[in-house]
């Protein structure tokens, strides 16, 4: 047995929030060997498997009555590459950040918006993560995932992989697909998306004209560094709801009532509100309980200001939800998976 096992381990540097809970029982998988030894030690255990990656995306409630295996296998490979069109995979272990610069260094462009995201590459398509327009979706290739059910391994194709706003196979599988390694399409040759957010603004003020990926990569860097909590001075999760699709109707009812609301029409018709708008525009924006409290400047950042438990924080985000619902009859979903 390579794989080293330690028992009540608490799982404090493993999440984002900081939140104090503990394994019962504890590994970190370096390869797909491990990945199987584990689901077989649990087996015999009799325990479930909570296979975790940077823990960026969790709310723990309670201790974990589990084994938590966390992501640590690394491996960086060009699988493709015809001089314009490159094929890159990675280890679902490796952290998503220093991948995004690896493929910016090779000279490889596709990952520049998805720049300072914490987390695993191998967690990454469980929500499709996205920001400054760009998702997953739209660099995507492939992964291969363990079926835990059956023991093997399949390939996942995009059409496969059902990803929507935050949204994927994976998240509704629960617990059934382990994602080993993702492949991502990315290209030699520059198209730039930069109409989302500040990122122009920032470029512009950075005084570079002629923008390259790297470029966008540090502009991105700057404006999340100084808008967003760093998790390990300040227990966040990131974003804690996802942004709202409603209906045309809906939207138009409430821009009678506050014609400042921040709502972006859809492909599919539907409007896609700002949650953080909503959060602040019901007063939430810095408010604070205990140590559970609503980020000061991101109305959409729950943060653990060092004590709090994942129930305080649970309860607080069900309060903002009931009191959004009331307000506005907009029904905010969380976006952490919650344990
Ligand atoms: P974890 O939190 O460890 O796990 C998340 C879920 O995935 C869990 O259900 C876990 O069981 C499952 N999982 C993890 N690894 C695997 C695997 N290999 N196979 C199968 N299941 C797995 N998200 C965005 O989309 N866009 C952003 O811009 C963004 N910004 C953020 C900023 C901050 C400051 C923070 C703290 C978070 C942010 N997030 C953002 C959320 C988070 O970083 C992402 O969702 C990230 O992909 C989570 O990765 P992780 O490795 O930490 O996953
Ligand atoms: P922002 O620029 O203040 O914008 C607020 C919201 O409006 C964003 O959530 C974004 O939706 C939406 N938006 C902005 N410009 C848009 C456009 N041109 N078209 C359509 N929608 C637009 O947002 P922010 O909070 O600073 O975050 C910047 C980006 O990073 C966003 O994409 C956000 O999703 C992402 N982010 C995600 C997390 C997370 O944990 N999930 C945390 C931090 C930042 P979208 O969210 O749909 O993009």
């Amino acid at each position: 047995m390579t794989l080293h096992v330690q028992a009540q381990v608490s799982l404090k540097p493993f999440n984002s929030f900081g939140i104090d809970v503990r394994a019962r029982l504890f590994a970190q998988a370096h390869s797909d060997a491990d990945v199987r030894e584990a689901l077989a030690y649990a087996a015999g255990q009799q325990l479930p498997l909570l296979v975790i990656g940077g823990g960026s995306n969790l709310l723990l409630t309670q201790d974990i009555d589990a084994v938590v295996l966390r992501m640590a296998t690394q491996g960086i490979r060009i699988l493709h590459d015809d001089g314009v069109h490159v094929v890159v995979e990675a280890e679902a272990g490796e952290t998503w950040h220093p991948f995004v610069l690896w493929t910016l260094e090779h000279g490889f462009s596709g990952l520049e918006n998805l720049s300072l995201i914490p987390g695993t590459v191998g967690a990454a398509p469980m929500q499709n993560i996205g920001a400054y327009g760009v998702e997953i979706k739209d660099v995507f290739s492939g992964l291969t995932a363990l079926d835990r059910q059956t023991g093997e391994l399949r390939d996942f194709s995009l059409a496969e992989c059902n990803f929507a706003y935050r949204d994927s196979l994976f998240k509704h599988e629960v617990g059934r697909w382990l994602i080993l390694r993702v492949r991502f399409a990315l290209s030699r040759a520059v198209h730039l998306k930069l109409e989302y957010g500040p990122v122009q603004q920032r470029l512009t003020e950075q005084g570079v004209t002629l923008a390259t990926p790297s470029d966008v990569s540090r502009a991105i860097c700057s404006i999340r560094s100084e808008k967003l909590p760093d998790p390990a001075v300040l227990g966040n999760a990131g974003s804690f709801f996802k942004n709202p699709l409603v209906s045309q109707a809906l939207a138009a009812e409430l821009q009678g009532l506050y014609p400042d609301l921040v709502a972006y029409p859809q492909a599919d018709g539907q409007m896609k509100l700002a949650a953080g708008w909503l959060i602040d525009k019901a007063g939430w924006k810095g408010f604070r309980e205990g140590d559970a409290g609503v980020h000061r400047l991101q109305a959409l950042v729950l943060v653990n200001y060092g004590g709090a438990t994942g129930l305080e924080i649970s309860n607080l985000a069900q309060r903002i939800q009931q009191d959004i619902a009331q307000r506005f009859k907009v029904d905010l979903e969380m976006e952490p998976n919650r344990y």
